[in-house]
């Protein structure tokens, strides 16, 4: 019955978002649409979930669990992360690893030591275990990802450093 109704809403919301770029499809007008992006008005398939903590997170970011370990055996989590313009994790490590899938907007993935990489939708990163880096938006735009993130000992996540300004002007 769970299964049902979540595939209903899921049904639902895809209705909804289909009705929404088709009807933006048949005005024609790709200016329109590509300003919309720009503008972070792209509408998520996932609700946008609550506020991240300043803990681990610089500037307005969302966290929405979806799977929780729970119910995986403890063995990962899944969950969608919106970075709002100028929006990043702190540095972090991941015991195992993880794996993030950008469906939204731009921003930025950048291991210590090395180039940070560009992110666009359709951007696959796996994060081996224990490589610290960072993830987030670009200054002038949203990104959302899924991340995959695999635990290890109860954990998922160590968090070290924030990302300085230094650093993220220096891109
Ligand atoms: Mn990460």
């Amino acid at each position: 019955m769970k299964i049902i109704h979540s595939i209903l809403k899921t049904s639902l919301i895809l209705f909804f978002y289909i009705a929404i770029t088709s009807c933006s499809n048949t005005n024609n007008n790709k200016n329109t649409e590509n300003m919309n992006i720009e503008n972070n008005m792209a509408t998520s398939v996932f609700p946008l979930g609550q506020r991240g903590s300043s803990n681990w997170f610089t500037g307005e970011v969302y966290v929405q669990g979806l799977v929780s370990p729970d119910e995986m055996e403890g063995l990962y989590s899944v969950g969608q992360v919106t970075f709002e313009p100028d929006g990043k994790t702190y540095w972090h490590t991941h015991p195992i690893g993880q794996v993030l899938l950008v469906t939204e907007g731009k921003g930025w993935y950048q291991e210590r030591g090395k180039p940070a990489q560009p992110l666009i939708p359709g951007s696959v990163v796996t994060i081996p275990k224990d490589v610290e880096h960072w993830h987030g938006a670009a200054k002038d735009s949203k990104m959302v990802h899924i991340a995959i993130s695999n635990i290890k000992d109860n954990s998922a996540v160590t968090w070290l450093a924030p990302v300085t300004d230094e650093e993220y002007n220096n891109l």
